[in-house]
């Protein structure tokens, strides 16, 4: 298991994130440090399209990629965007507690019945649907998942900072995934 680690203090940050916009992310987030201006993107962040998951961050500091789950999968480009142009110099990779799309399959009746109340779908055309698309949108543990996109993404943009967290919906914290 990994440890969830709290970080409130800078003397918390572990080195290799210290005077990189993850340290920024976490001042500003989490220590309500006051927000700096900026003109350019520092950073961006990967996370979950959830209502819940909101950001005490400063305008114009981070690209945002959002979508159910937090998946990365399918966002190289845009990543190496945001490195390429945008010239960020770190990524955030955030999961967060009580995602909708934890154990989707124990979700599936509410799914189908709402789906087909509020579209007039058929059951059959929303268990279809369902069943088409939710094992791709699963993602079984928000901490293992976050790590795995994480480490897939060092492979692919080595050398580069990425630091995986958890946004945790209850208090409204970001915590960075102890990988030690
Ligand atoms: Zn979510």
């Amino acid at each position: 298991m990994n440890k969830l680690i709290f970080i409130d203090t800078i003397n918390k940050i572990p080195p290799k994130y210290l005077h990189t916009p993850v340290q920024k992310l976490l001042e500003f987030h989490n220590m309500g440090v006051y927000h700096d201006v900026y003109q350019k993107p520092q950073i961006t962040i990967g996370t979950c399209m959830d209502y819940r998951v909101v950001f005490r961050i400063p305008d114009k500091f981070a690209y945002i990629i959002r979508n159910g789950g937090s998946h990365l999968e399918h966002s190289d480009f845009h990543l190496a965007y945001s490195i390429a142009v945008g010239h960020i110099k770190a990524i955030a990779v955030i999961g967060h507690t009580d995602c909708g799309m934890l154990n989707l399959e124990d979700q599936k009746h509410k799914f189908i019945e709402g789906l087909s109340h509020s579209l007039h779908w058929t059951e059959q055309k929303t268990t279809g649907f369902f069943d088409n698309y939710y094992l791709e949108n699963e993602i079984y543990d928000e901490v293992q998942f976050t790590l795995k996109q994480v480490a897939t993404l060092r492979e692919k943009f080595p050398n580069f900072v990425i630091a995986p967290f958890v946004f945790d919906v209850k208090d409204g914290f970001l915590y960075l995934i102890d990988e030690e």
